[in-house]
């Protein structure tokens, strides 16, 4: 196999990398989405990125993740909320600008792909990968294979009910663990407590205005001993051990790998997380995880969309 591109389409920046198919990234740049210009002006910003990495270089094939709901056969974004993207074809226009096969993806499938193939979960056959943004997601790996389900649809862990009749959530539902353990839910629990009059030194940085208010500053305080941020942070990883209990009972993965901006709160977030499922698990399935953090940092994206396109070569070469 050849050199490879990677493209990862964000609702901001588009990152574009040529990898090995090893994984190693050769060069990378960042483009604007131009979200706002509509789809045809994304579809444009995502060939010029490649055209401007790819320079005279022969590409096998490209690699592409976007959020939202994938056709991942079709290679179309059924919907795409922070994209305005309602079924549009992803693969055709690149195919055609490049002449190689295009290979799309839901962003966190990708990431748990990269993660899985070239990452912490290198040479298991049963990996979870759960990221922890302004929303949560996952991928899963079971068997060797990463779930598809019919509408590309599977491990909206941000979804998974936590608390029977708890806060409202977008999706229609209650309680969804998204409403607890995202950087939002995060940022929502620290306000309640300082609303109730608790101490935390976040409100000398924040100087009266809650808006500035960021789970990255709360991970912080915690990491740096504030007690009440460490509160939230615990609870909110305890609200993840509850969701992942079920996972782990239900898909028995080898190790759960936790990724985006939330983890960078390390072992504050993770240490609750372990506890929770050594003791709340089932014995087996218990023994057999391990919790880790995701190790791809700022590269995850493009390295994912790049294991995207190698795993569906060598699908398509084993059939
Ligand atoms: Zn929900």
């Amino acid at each position: 196999m050849g050199i490879l591109a990677g493209v990862d389409l964000g609702g901001t920046n588009i990152e574009a990398a040529l990898l090995s198919e090893q994984g190693k990234v050769m060069s990378h740049i960042t483009h604007p989405t131009g979200a706002d210009e509509g789809y045809g002006r994304v579809m444009e910003n995502i060939i010029s990125a490649v055209k401007k990495i790819k320079k005279d270089k022969e590409i096998e094939a490209i690699g592409l993740c976007s959020p939202g709901i994938i056709d991942v056969d079709q290679g179309i974004c059924r919907f795409a909320g922070n994209l305005n993207f309602n079924n549009v074809q992803l693969r055709r226009p690149i195919e055609d600008a490049f002449s190689v096969p295009v290979f799309v993806e839901n962003d966190v499938n990708a990431a748990a792909l990269g993660e899985w193939r070239f990452g912490t979960g290198k040479g298991t056959d049963n990996f979870i990968l759960v990221m922890l943004g302004t929303g949560v997601g996952a991928g899963i790996i079971t068997d060797g294979r990463l779930l598809h389900g019919k509408s590309n649809a599977t491990a909206e862990i941000g979804h998974t009910i936590v608390e029977k009749d708890g806060l409202f959530c977008n999706c229609g539902g209650r309680g969804c663990l998204e409403m607890y353990s995202s950087a939002t839910g995060i940022v929502r629990m620290m306000k309640q407590y300082l609303m109730k009059g608790n101490y935390s030194s976040v409100t000398a940085d924040i100087q009266g205005d809650w808006d500035r208010l960021t789970a990255a500053m709360i991970a912080q305080k915690a990491a740096a001993g504030d007690k009440l941020s460490q509160q939230v942070i615990r609870e909110a990883a305890e609200y993840l051990g509850v969701a992942l209990v079920n996972y782990v009972n239900t898909f028995n993965p080898e190790m759960v790998a936790i990724g985006g901006g939330v983890a960078k709160a390390g072992d504050i977030l993770t240490q609750p997380v372990k506890e929770f499922i050594s003791s709340r698990a089932m014995e087996v399935q218990a023994n057999d995880v391990s919790v880790v953090l995701s190790s791809l940092g700022e590269d995850a994206g493009t390295i994912g969309a790049a294991a995207v396109a190698i795993e569906s070569i060598k699908t398509v070469k084993d059939l």
